[in-house]
């Protein structure tokens, strides 16, 4: 579903992916980590476009995205994304927020965009918010919205870059149980960054450790943490505790 071969990413001088080769299959729950600095977001921002790549191949649902001539907008319908700011817009209502892909993309009508709205809105518990604005919701409650809204279209894979990291303490869990009943549930690819190594260990099918633009260590969760084989992974690990 996402295959990097020998990606580099430069900003200015400054080589921020080194040599990304990394392959990851339909319905596979990848979570990124990695000191901050890495180049976790910008591995992840290159899957749906949001960076361009220097030089190298990456192909995303069978989509050349090393090929400047492809339909960007067509591909991106295909990936949800959610980040770690929430991003909903302070003036619309909550279900505003998340029927304006589907009406504007899809060209569903408002009624046919709402219900689809509803049903996500109810698969990340917040259905009784529909009718508010963002600015009436927790910073936990926001983030289901964003995930919901991500999750409207149907996407093929979807990218979490640090979804929890703007939370409250309190409100971790609840966005973390969403994120991971749709890991359990849905058969959809993830690609997730987030520093909440109990929530990697348990939801990711592998974990892929990133340090100064590199992929230093790529392993199923339990051999990771059993007994990661990098140094440097290590010592993060232990850092963290
Ligand atoms: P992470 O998500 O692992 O914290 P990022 O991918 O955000 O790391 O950033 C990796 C490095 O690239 C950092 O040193 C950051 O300062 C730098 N960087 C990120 N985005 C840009 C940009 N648009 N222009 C220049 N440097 C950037
Ligand atoms: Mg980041």
């Amino acid at each position: 579903m996402i295959q990097f071969k020998k990606v580099n990413k430069y900003f200015g001088p400054f080589h921020v992916l080194k040599n990304i080769d990394l392959q990851i299959k339909e319905g596979e729950v990848v979570v990124i980590i990695g000191p901050s600095g890495s180049g976790k977001s910008t591995l992840l921002r290159c899957i749906n476009r949001l960076e361009t790549l220097s030089d190298g191949e990456l192909v995303v649902n069978d989509v050349p995205l090393h090929d400047k001539k492809i339909n960007i907008n067509q591909f991106r319908r295909d990936i949800g994304i959610v980040f770690q700011h929430f991003n909903l817009y302070p003036h619309k209502k909550v279900i505003d927020n998340i029927i304006l892909a589907p009406m504007k993309v899809q060209h569903l009508k408002k009624e046919d965009a709402k219900k689809t709205a509803m049903y996500y809105l109810k698969r990340v518990g917040i259905e009784d918010k529909a009718y508010n604005f963002p600015s009436q919701l927790s910073g936990g409650q926001q983030q289901r919205v964003a995930i919901a809204r991500g999750l409207v279209m149907n996407p093929k894979i979807m990218l979490f870059d640090e979804p929890t990291s703007a939370l409250d303490p309190e409100m971790i869990g609840e966005v973390l149980d969403v994120i991971r009943s749709l890991a359990h549930n849905d058969g959809m690819t993830m690609v997730i960054v987030t520093h909440e190594m109990g929530f990697a260990r348990e939801v990711a099918d592998r974990i892929v450790f990133m340090d100064e633009g590199q992929i230093l260590e790529v392993a199923t969760s339990s051999e990771f943490f059993g007994s990661p084989r990098e140094e440097r992974a290590r010592t993060f690990l232990s850092r963290l505790i």
